[in-house]
């Protein structure tokens, strides 16, 4: 007999709030992209933050690669630097002092890469976002889009497990969103961990993700392939 398969991300998340607790199973394989959709106040960011090591579990626990980096019954808590996490927050967070490609290199500067390695490496990236020519610019004097692809540049060149994108096209003006939800569903082909995207815009979860997960009121109330979806919701 041989011994199930454990998923490459597997969790299972309990984090309670005075007035809510959050109860989500989830599991992802390389390659999966995985949409989280459901009102707000449902548990959406709890599930990514717990994910990225932001949000410490009540119980449960998360392994991602073979890896228990969340289990409190055994008093594991991986820090989220040492997580092999990248995160794009709705807002990108990028650094406003640094140009797009220090942006990108920062993030490999503090996995230990030299500046020169990491500055050469974020060059590469920005050439496959289709940035290149951008890459002295500071945030400021980037579009809502390239400024999402820098954070999804300096996210991959970390070459993550796992990716967590928060309302990724949330930001994007209306008559942009179609244009770059293709873009970014190009950059994510190419990845080869799991994906995890949080979004309220049902066209975003379509497009993007192979997989859906609806939640309310803290728990899972339907899981599929994301071409099921539209009888869910
Ligand atoms: P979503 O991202 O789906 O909007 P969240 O994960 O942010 O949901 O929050 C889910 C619920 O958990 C909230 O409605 C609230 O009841 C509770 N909650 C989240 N963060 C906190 C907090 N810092 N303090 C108290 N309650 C919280």
């Amino acid at each position: 007999m041989t011994a199930a398969r454990q998923p490459f991300v597997e969790a299972r998340i309990v984090v309670g709030y005075p007035n809510l607790t959050v109860e989500v199973n989830l599991e992802a394989d390389r390659g999966d992209i995985v949409g989280i959709v459901g009102p707000n106040g449902a548990g959406k960011s709890t599930v990514l933050r717990a994910i990225a090591g932001l949000q410490p579990l009540d119980d449960g626990h998360i392994t991602i690669a073979s890896t228990v980096v969340d289990d409190p019954s055994k008093g594991v808590l991986v820090a989220a630097a040492q997580r092999r996490v990248g995160v794009v927050f709705q807002d990108y967070r990028l650094f406003p002092h640094l140009s797009a490609q220090d942006n990108v290199a920062f993030g490999l500067r503090c996995r230990g890469m030299t500046r020169r390695a990491a500055r050469s490496a974020a060059l590469e990236w920005l050439e496959r976002v289709d940035l290149i020519d951008h890459r002295d610019h500071k945030p400021a004097a980037l579009s809502g889009g390239q400024a999402q692809r820098v954070a999804l540049a300096r996210s991959l060149a970390t070459v993550p497990d796992v990716l967590l994108l928060d309302e990724p096209l949330t930001a994007i003006d209306a008559g942009a969103r179609q244009r770059i939800r293709e873009d970014v569903a190009r950059y994510l082909h190419g990845f080869r961990g799991a994906t995890i995207l949080v979004s309220h815009d049902h066209d975003d979860i379509r497009a993007l993700t192979t997989r859906a997960v609806v939640l309310a009121k803290g728990t899972v109330a339907w899981h599929g392939p994301t071409v099921e979806l539209n009888e869910h919701l």
